[in-house]
């Protein structure tokens, strides 16, 4: 199973196509499949902001893809469906609604679903996926690399859950409510994206890592920082895995390869073979998300009740940033968010909210931080 990491440094369209080529030729890609074909491309638009807050996948990178498709003689679609805000204010503000019409792009209705199956499921057989997915004959998975308050990082694996319409995403977090479930039900899906004979017989994972997010991302609160580098896997787990290592993230904290290595989803970390320029190594060591405490009680509804408020870190809206624009409200999938008691920020109870952190990754005004649990504060 093969890796391949591409020094890119800058995000010029020519320089991103010519490294994304020479890469899939290292990976033994068959551009010739590319010819006819309808290529739906996943990238990362998570909400309306600048590219260079490495909030969402580069546009330069998405032209370099799209550019690619077409010299081949292939058909691209976008294929993205933000959570809270409409797809068409997420392209006009990070750039991608200029490359939709310069390239004269399909842009797929992401509200018309089809059912995806995976009969070997650890515990969700179902997922709704878009359903222009069934016509495709190739998936460009196309995510960001960035931290994540509870799934330590947002990668591969977890790019392909932006697949799911909208707001159904949050309902997600009501099923899988503890940061294991939720890692085990994004490679459920994951594992019916690679199996389900409806879909793309073939998808590739292409990884925008020249700028990375650090810190308490994945939404506007982490931070930027630059890493130069583009990856590129057939294995969501194997590319999610390098990436990782490269930026020196502990892998025993990111549930999604831990128990994507176990359920052999992916094979064992010696036998993935990591292909990279000769400039890449160990260059960066990136600041992880805050640790939230262990979700794991979450599941326990009675410990759970007595336990969450001192044992995992809880969402807090900052009035000196918030501007009440509500979209933590919109987007909290327990209606665990009210209207302003105060004037100043929304009203949180914590009685209900499960701690999936969907407020924070949306907020426009990295309003929100996370509170350090009681119980970690007398431990430290
Ligand atoms: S906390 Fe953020 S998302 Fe919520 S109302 Fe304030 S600014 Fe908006
Ligand atoms: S308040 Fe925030 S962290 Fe809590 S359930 Fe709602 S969206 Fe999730």
């Amino acid at each position: 199973m093969n890796v391949v990491l591409k020094e890119c440094k800058q995000y010029d369209v020519d320089a991103i196509a010519i490294k994304v080529i020479e890469a899939l030729s290292q990976l033994q890609f068959d551009f010739s499949k590319l010819y006819n074909a309808k290529v739906a491309i996943k990238p990362n638009l998570l909400t309306s902001a600048s590219p260079e807050s490495a909030v969402v996948t580069h546009p330069a990178i998405f032209k370099a893809i799209v550019r690619i498709v077409k010299q081949y003689g292939g058909v691209p679609i976008l294929v993205e469906s933000p959570a809270v805000q409409s797809l068409q204010r997420v392209m006009k503000k990070t750039g991608y609604d200029a490359i939709v019409t310069e390239e004269d792009i399909l842009v797929a209705d992401t509200s018309d679903c089809m059912i995806i199956h995976n009969e070997n499921a650890h515990h969700f057989k179902r997922f709704e996926v878009p359903k222009i997915l069934a016509e495709c004959d190739l998936l460009i998975n196309l995510p960001k690399f960035k931290t994540h308050a509870l799934t330590h990082i947002t990668c591969a694996v977890k790019n392909l859950f932006g697949t799911i319409h909208g707001m159904k995403k949050s309902q997600w977090h009501i099923k899988a409510k503890s940061k294991d479930e939720f890692a085990q039900m994004l490679l459920d899906l994951y594992q019916a994206y690679i199996t389900d004979t409806n879909l793309p017989k073939t998808i590739v994972n292409i990884v925008d890592a020249i700028t990375i997010m650090e810190g308490d991302g994945p939404g506007p609160s982490g931070k930027p920082a630059f890493l130069g580098v583009i990856g590129a896997s057939y294995n969501a787990i194997a590319i999610d895995y390098a990436l990782s290592q490269l930026t020196g993230f502990a892998i025993e904290n990111i549930p999604t390869i831990t128990m994507g290595f176990k359920r052999g989803l992916c094979s064992t970390p010696e036998k993935i073979e990591i292909i990279k320029d000769a400039g890449i190594s160990l260059r960066y060591k990136a600041i992880p998300p805050k640790d939230a405490g262990s979700t794991k009680i979450l599941a326990i509804p009675i410990i759970n009740k007595l336990l969450k408020n001192i044992m995992i870190a809880k969402p807090v809206p900052d009035a000196l940033k918030c501007t009440l624009c509500y979209q933590c409200k919109q987007i909290c999938p327990v209606k665990a968010i009210s209207n302003s008691t105060d004037g100043k920020v929304p009203h949180y109870d914590y009685s209900v909210c499960i701690r999936c952190y969907c407020c924070m990754e949306i907020c426009p005004e990295s309003a929100i931080s996370l509170s350090k649990p009681l119980l970690q504060r007398i431990l430290k």
